[in-house]
């Protein structure tokens, strides 16, 4: 490979960055790639400070589709990522999400259960009795229902993902280059179809391309805007704060509460009892805040809710928290996957607000068969086409968590 030019330079090593640089030399090793990541020890991409939950119950098809190749994509990745014999251990675990409803939320509940199941997904709906004898450590009075999607919905290890695609893709001749992308080289800058020519990195060197793809994750509307694009994706900090609680729960799943908060296992606790992880939406919601977990998001107000919905929780301590970003796409919530019409070499793969660990496969799977086919030849992904943002025609997801 002439190491001053590549086929395509991905930008952001992450999840996304990662799995697209995989599958696009998986499908064609003849495509010269490159990896580029300012940050090698990934101290704060989001890919390393995922709670990497996987689920089925969202609102748009695509969005379930996605997630559904992403569960099978999981229980073949061992063989599918190994490298040098090396199988990555993902741990995955599919005890489902349980989302509740109230009485007033229990109609868009049952509606968006038809929509799951009549796209094949295996989400059964629970009324209070159900929860009840399904989960007897569950307050069940206020509630009207649940949804529940057993054996298909769960969590996994995130970040062994994640390392696993950044090793994988290098195993297969994906150039890895530890850098910063500080500029891009238009041609045509100004006008309304312009092209990226080149790359400016941060040890001056240029780095021609063909095509560039924009991973940039929380940091992706930096990148567009080298472009002279705007893209509307900003870095939203959420904490995730470690449970342990001396009960354990048997089945438990993700449970997301009427009001908003969610939790789920993590592991048992070998002196007895067991931690939970738990996430809840801030007040405060601004953009760019420092990655601290905010201890006091855990207020007296979400401690009661917590053990109203299961009173074992009156018990719980906070072992500790971490902080990382959603790269939230403030325009609808979903993933942007695509190029931009106004720069039809600049492609993104970015704004998944809070659900890109589960899509990564199949984000990174379609976007590669853009750039060599210049369509979508397994997953229709044009729906989630940056396009949507200059048009004015949000696609809203109804499941967006936090
Ligand atoms: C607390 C939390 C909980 C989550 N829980 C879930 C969940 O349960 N399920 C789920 O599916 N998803 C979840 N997510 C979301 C998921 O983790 C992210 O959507 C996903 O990791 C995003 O991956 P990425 O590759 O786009 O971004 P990142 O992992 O952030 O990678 C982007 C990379 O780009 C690099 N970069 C940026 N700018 C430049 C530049 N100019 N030059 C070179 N490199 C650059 C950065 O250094 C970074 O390493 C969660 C996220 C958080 C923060």
């Amino acid at each position: 490979m002439n190491p001053e030019a590549v086929d395509v330079a991905i930008v952001g090593a992450g999840v996304a960055g990662a799995a697209t640089a995989w599958w696009l030399r998986r499908m064609d090793p003849s495509v010269s790639v490159a990896l580029i990541e300012r940050d090698p020890q990934f101290s704060q991409a989001s890919s390393q400070r995922s709670a990497s939950s996987i689920r089925q119950q969202f609102s748009i098809p695509v969005n379930v589709a996605l997630s559904q190749f992403g569960l099978s994509f999981l229980k073949q990745a061992p063989d599918l990522l190994t490298v040098d014999g090396q199988a990555p251990s993902l741990g995955l675990t599919l005890p489902g999400y349980l989302y509740l409803a109230d009485d007033t939320q229990a109609p868009a509940l049952a509606q968006q259960n038809a929509v799951q199941r009549g796209l094949g997904a295996d989400i059964h709906l629970l009324n209070p009795e159900d929860l009840t004898s399904r989960f007897p450590w569950l307050n069940t009075q206020d509630l009207a229902l649940g949804s529940h999607g057993l054996g298909v919905e769960g969590w996994f290890d995130g970040p062994a993902l994640h390392m696993a695609f950044v090793r994988a893709a290098r195993a297969l001749g994906a150039r890895w280059m530890a850098q910063t992308v500080e500029g891009l080289v238009l041609q045509d800058a100004g006008v309304e179809h312009r092209r990226i020519q080149a790359l400016r990195l941060a040890d001056g060197s240029i780095l021609r391309c063909g095509q560039v793809v924009n991973a940039a994750g929380a940091w992706s509307r930096a990148l567009a805007a080298m472009a002279g694009l705007s893209l509307p994706v900003h870095a939203r900090r959420r904490t995730v704060f470690v449970l342990s609680c001396p009960v354990v729960l048997p089945d438990c799943p993700l449970v997301i509460d009427p009001t908003g908060f969610w939790f789920r296992p993590d592991a048992l606790i070998p002196s007895g009892g067991q931690r939970f992880l738990l996430g809840t939406t801030p007040q405060l919601d601004a953009d760019d805040l420092p990655l601290e977990p905010q201890l006091q998001e855990f207020s007296e107000d979400l401690w009661a809710q917590l053990a109203h919905r299961v009173p074992a929780f009156e018990a719980v301590r906070i072992e500790r928290a971490w902080a990382g970003y959603y790269e939230m796409n403030i325009f609808d919530h979903n993933a942007l996957i695509g190029p931009h019409a106004q720069c039809p070499n600049l492609l993104s793969i970015t704004g998944f607000s809070g659900h890109g660990m589960q899509q990564a496969a199949g984000a990174g799977r379609g976007l590669a068969e853009w750039i060599l086919h210049g369509q979508y030849r397994s997953l229709d992904l044009s729906a989630l086409s940056p396009d949507r943002v200059v048009r004015n025609q949000p696609l809203f997801e109804a499941n967006v968590i936090g």
